[in-house]
């Protein structure tokens, strides 16, 4: 029964006797009083008439179809003490009522009617004269009753299959500032159907007569309620309590038995219990709860518990600090994502349907969400939320764990990342990539589509004539076109391609696994719009852009492959500008570019300091192949160093980025010895029966090529054989040569001639 404030500890009647005595045999004599006395209290209070809650039958029939099996532990307490057994029935009674009229939910309610009903099974342990003591209890009494609680917990145990049960019967002592020892949860946290039954079986005791005192009229039981409200109540519960008081009809314990007769299913009332493998596996569920408790009190995270039926059941710290909500205020409430103003990461609030606690306890899923909620002031913050469902031994569901971690630093940091990011690799007038970034993906794109022998483009463009534009319309008009032309290069733009702003008005643009002639088509398609695009800033007046298109070619630098393609962008301006230009053969369907892809050059004799030694040939006459040395010269920087009727000598720096792996490495000098020789074919075409020999038309240059290094120490790199390859690669594509072998020389005469000097003396750009 409970133990009430009303119960203070008095003097002991059972005192140890003093230690010292004068006289030993009076003492005796006391003490043997003493206890005669106290049997005859007690044997007074047993023989107090008890009355029954309805009639003995009544009551026996109500424990068995609300107990099934269980009835029989009733049966034990009845016989025990019939006191005992007929405040728990009533307990139970109006426990149910009083849930009836909460709106509890059938399995909230079938718990709490058994956990009241069961609550001081312990008392059987509890001798005679501590249950039926007509005075106060002696502290070593009190803690001998409180202890009873303990039993009931354990004797339960045994055949209980529902935890909720336990647990609430476990807690009904618990007070609720959390003051009571033993008892580690507080509030909201103790089982609502615990904090019930306390506050009933309260009541029921102050209005019954006890073997201690006499039976107190409602309103002073009610007063003393109110009074241990906040300490050893649940305020909350208290007021509600008192207002069910009022408003129930008279009869409500008879409304209640007869609702439990007519309603309760034998069957059912037996799946509550079964051999239970909690005994042995949970020993000490309040020691559990103390690390339970102490760990969710010290968590920075907040905790939310909702049982099945969607109520709070624990707010802990962390969720009081994050929200500005006091668990006192929410514990009880139904749960809903409302609550917290939740909403996704498009801001959109979450609605019942969606909330990950719903979801946890019907579909008994886990979440791990990023979402928005109101934290203290209302101020937003973002959490990652996980909810976890929870469920019971025999896996009905007992409701869901929702935990949020506060990721406001961490989005705040993602931001600073994503706008520094930005600030580094966007142009801010267009929006597009800067030059910094171009270059980085640029290298990335160039290694990515040699290794996997896929081609790849690169257009460079420029408005036309744009310092007239600045001039007559004014910067803003300027600016203006700049964006226009970003915008059309953005809609061209597949995955995997880049645009970025090169400087002024000038852009680039990679096209991933893209031929030369698309990329130059979709030049040409951006070229035609922006030529018919009237720029308001300029009186509807158009502006015009040209083109320099290129395809990654053998040997490639991410730096030949821009000299090229602005070589390209330089002919467009030339010819008239407003138009698109291809340069270089590419990665495929050429027949040079395929033969630089084969193994690049015989190794270096022993002794010799040649690297690579090659014979080539291109079929195409000497000044053809003259010009296209000077593209390749042109987009390596190369050095000519020495000519010599028709054989030169020229130094390139070989700095691919690619190989350059540390920053002490420094670019490889090499020097390559070309020697030129220029060939006439007699093709013979039939016609009738009738030969004819075309000779003029027909020419095709040798070229000996042969790489060394500048200097000495550079040959002992263990990667100058591979750059040495590289470069001739990308020497092959230019003058689009293969391997002499692969060439018939049947019917070729040879002239060599001096074809280098008149190169030389042109005026390199
Ligand atoms: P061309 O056809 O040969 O390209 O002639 P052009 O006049 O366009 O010559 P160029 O490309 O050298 O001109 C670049 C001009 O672009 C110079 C500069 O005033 C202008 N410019 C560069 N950046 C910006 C910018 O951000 N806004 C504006 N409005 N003008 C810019
Ligand atoms: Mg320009
Ligand atoms: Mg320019």
């Amino acid at each position: 029964m409970s133990s009430l404030p009303n119960a203070p500890p008095s003097a002991d009647l059972c005192a140890a006797a003093p230690a010292a005595s004068t006289s030993a045999s009076v003492d005796q004599r006391m003490s043997e009083l003493h206890g005669l006395l106290r049997e005859l209290e007690t044997v007074a209070a047993a023989g107090q008439p008890f009355t029954p809650v309805f009639s003995p039958a009544i009551d026996n029939e109500l424990a068995q179809v609300r107990l099934g099996t269980a009835a029989s532990l009733y049966a034990v307490l009845q016989f025990r003490n019939a006191a005992v057994a007929g405040h728990a029935l009533r307990v139970a009674l109006t426990c149910s009522a009083w849930a009836f009229k909460m709106d509890l939910p059938p399995a909230a309610r079938d718990a709490l009617e058994i956990a009241a009903l069961l609550h001081d099974i312990g008392m059987v342990g509890v001798p005679d004269q501590v249950l039926l003591k007509p005075g106060p209890l002696t502290a070593e009494e009190t803690a001998v009753v409180q202890r009873s609680r303990k039993a009931s917990v354990d004797i339960l145990r045994r055949s209980c299959a529902s935890s909720q049960i336990l647990e609430i019967v476990e807690s009904v002592s618990a007070w609720y500032d959390g003051s009571r020892p033993g008892f580690p949860s507080s509030g909201p946290r103790i089982p609502l159907g615990a904090r019930m039954i306390a506050i009933v079986e309260a009541f029921d005791a102050m209005g019954t007569d006890q073997p201690y005192r006499s039976a107190r009229p409602p309103e002073r039981a009610m007063a003393q309620l109110f009074q241990c409200a906040g300490s050893q109540f649940d305020p909350e519960l208290v007021a509600r309590f008192a207002e069910f008081r009022e408003k129930s009809p008279a009869d409500w314990r008879g409304e209640v038995a007869q609702r439990w007769l007519r309603c309760l299913d034998p069957e059912m009332a037996d799946s509550h219990w079964e051999l239970s493998r909690a005994s042995t596996l949970r020993t000490d569920l309040a020691a559990d709860a103390t690390f339970q408790a102490r760990l969710l009190d010290n968590m920075y995270d907040a905790v939310v518990f909702i049982d099945a039926a969607g109520q709070i059941a624990l707010w802990n710290h962390g969720a009081e600090r994050l929200t500005g909500i006091a668990g006192s205020a929410v514990g009880g409430q139904p749960w809903c994502p409302e609550l917290l103003k939740m909403s996704d990461e498009k801001g959109r609030a979450i609605a019942e349907a969606d909330c990950p606690v719903r979801t946890a306890i019907i579909c008994g899923v886990q979440s791990l969400r990023r979402l928005t909620i109101a934290g203290r002031g209302g101020r937003p913050v973002a959490v990652d939320t996980h909810a976890i469902p929870v469920a019971g031994e025999n896996g009905a569901t007992r409701g869901a764990i929702l935990l949020f971690h506060d990721a406001s630093s961490e989005t705040s940091l993602e931001h600073r990342c994503q706008n520094l990011h930005d600030k580094a690799t966007k142009d801010p007038l267009t929006q597009v990539a800067n030059r910094a970034e171009f270059d980085r993906v640029h290298a990335l794109f160039i290694a990515a589509h040699q290794q996997q022998q896929l081609p790849c483009s690169l257009a460079i463009c420029d408005l036309d004539r744009f310092k007239t534009v600045n001039d007559t319309f004014g910067h803003q008009a300027g600016d203006d076109a700049i964006r226009s032309l970003a915008s059309l290069l953005k809609r061209s733009c597949r995955p995997g391609d880049l645009v970025a702003r090169y400087g002024g008005e000038e852009f680039v643009m990679l096209s991933a696994d893209c031929t030369s002639a698309a990329a130059a088509r979709r030049a040409e398609e951006i070229r035609k719009a922006l030529a018919q695009t009237p720029q308001p800033r300029m009186e509807g007046r158009t502006v015009t852009v040209s083109f320099g298109v290129t395809e990654v070619q053998p040997g490639d630098t991410p730096e030949t492959m821009l000299r090229r393609a602005d070589r390209a962008l330089l002919t467009a301006k030339a010819q008239g500008r407003n138009c698109v230009v291809q340069l270089g053969v590419g990665l495929t369907d050429k027949p040079a570019a395929i033969a630089a892809k084969q193994a690049g050059g015989a190794p270096a004799l022993a002794g010799s300091k040649e690297i690579l030694r090659q014979d080539l040939v291109t079929m195409m006459p000497m000044k053809i192949t003259i010009e296209k040395l000077r593209g390749f010269v042109a987009d390596h920087q190369a050095r000519v160093i020495a000519v010599d009727g028709n054989t030169a000598e020229l130094e390139i720096a070989d700095r691919r980025l690619s190989l350059l792996r540390r920053l002490t490495d420094r670019p490889v000098n090499f020097c390559l010895h070309l020697h030129f020789e220029e060939e006439r074919l007699e093709a013979v075409r039939r016609e009738g029966g009738k030969e004819t020999r075309d000779v003029e038309r027909m020419w095709r240059t040798r070229i000996r090529v042969a790489v060394t290094t500048r200097r000495n120490r550079d040959r002992r790199r263990s990667d100058v054989a591979e750059r040495a390859r590289q470069v001739l690669a990308s020497f092959r594509s230019y003058l689009m040569a293969s391997e002499q072998e692969a060439v018939d020389s049947r019917g070729a005469s040879s002239r060599v001639k001096p074809a280098l000097v008149p190169w030389l003396t042109k005026r390199k750009r």
